[in-house]
């Protein structure tokens, strides 16, 4: 149908006075020629219907989504690994002092200091090995002592 030359409302059938008095409405390359006021009632409809069931979807999307992409400012800078080690490491009690292992720092005697020892054992008359054995057993006792 030649609408140009015979304004027709497609959806209530009146006759328009011209063809500029016609609303096109295309979906899907498909064109359906309406009047003034059916189109009013039509786009009122669809207004209605979309307020109606897809509005309130639309919204309960947007809260989800904010919901799933809030994360405080504070968490923000750890990332997930940090947050793993941290519950891996030793529970803190509040006001018990760690205590740190002791370093291993245990005395000893330098060889000239050893040297200076041995010399002295030998002038009181000790012989060469018992005053070597005695060296070692005092570096011994030395490393058995902690400071
Ligand atoms: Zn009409």
């Amino acid at each position: 149908m030649d609408h140009r030359k015979n304004p027709i409302c497609d959806i209530c059938g009146e006759v328009q006075d011209c063809f500029k008095r016609l609303k096109v409405l295309k979906v899907k390359g498909e064109k359906t020629y309406m009047c003034k006021s059916c189109y009013r009632d039509k786009r009122h409809n669809h207004r209605n219907v979309t307020k109606r069931e897809f509005v309130p979807i639309i919204i309960e999307e947007k809260k989800e989504k904010k919901k799933k992409e809030y994360i405080p400012k504070r968490y923000k800078k750890k990332t997930n690994r940090e947050v793993v080690q941290e519950s891996e490491a030793p529970i803190k009690i509040k006001g018990a002092k760690i205590r740190k292992k002791p370093n291993k720092s245990y005395s000893y005697l330098t060889l000239q200091e050893k040297q200076m020892m041995y010399n002295n054992l030998k002038r009181k008359g000790m012989s060469h090995e018992e005053a070597d054995e005695q060296v070692k057993e005092f570096c011994k006792a030395l490393r058995q002592t902690k400071i």
